[in-house]
């Protein structure tokens, strides 16, 4: 039988580390969607080329420049989210990657609610904005970024707002999502929580 894991939730929520994990005990094929907007963002923003022009024409391969990690193609890959054309023109991709094989582990804001509506498994992961600005700090610390945690704070918000209140696809939990807070988590705990919900 096909399993399809949906994974939706806000920036360091522990969805990515989550979904990987998944993948990897399942034997499934990972996509994160997040890389898909960033990727769109940066590419258009250094071009020039229309984002949706971008999105149309996208592949696996433009998911490699490691630049696509930063802060920087976050902010770029949530500007061009808001684009109806842009979430358009990468749906196609998304659906392909899912109804492949054996099934999929996919992870963003909308897998639940557009791109996987009919997923056996959705999760929504959250977290306080507190816990996610200091693993999101931690993470920045550990790649060498100089920052402070206020101004993690204020951008994780700042996106958090754009990504909720837009009118495409607003982050939102499905109505058959398992809500799973990882505020008092690591990421064992969350996996451990995760696969008891799925196995249930
Ligand atoms: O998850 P990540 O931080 O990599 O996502 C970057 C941006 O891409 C998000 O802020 C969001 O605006 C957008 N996104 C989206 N739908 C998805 C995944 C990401 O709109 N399924």
């Amino acid at each position: 039988q096909r399993l399809v894991i949906a994974i939706d939730g806000p920036s360091a929520s522990g969805k990515g580390t989550l979904a990987k994990r998944l993948a990897a005990h399942f034997g499934l094929p990972h996509l994160d969607t997040g890389m898909l907007y960033r990727a769109v963002g940066w590419i258009a923003a250094q071009t020039g080329e229309p984002p949706a022009k971008v999105a149309a024409r996208l592949t696996l391969a433009d998911l490699a420049d490691p630049h696509l990690r930063s802060d920087e193609a976050g902010q770029e890959g949530s500007k061009v989210a808001v684009m109806p054309e842009v979430r358009a023109n990468l749906l196609k991709f998304q659906k392909e990657f899912s109804s492949q094989g054996s099934g999929a582990v996919l992870d963003g804001r909308d897998i639940g609610t557009v791109i996987c509506p009919d997923a056996p498994v959705k999760l929504f992961v959250t977290a306080s904005p507190e816990a996610r600005a200091v693993r999101r700090y931690q993470e920045l610390r550990g790649r060498g970024v100089d920052t402070i945690k206020p101004r993690v704070l204020a951008e994780m918000a700042e996106r958090d707002r754009r990504d909720s209140e837009r009118a495409a696809a607003p982050l939102r939990a499905a109505p058959d999502a398992w809500l799973l807070d990882t505020s008092e988590m690591d990421a064992d705990a969350a996996f451990a929580a995760a696969l008891a919900f799925i196995e249930r």
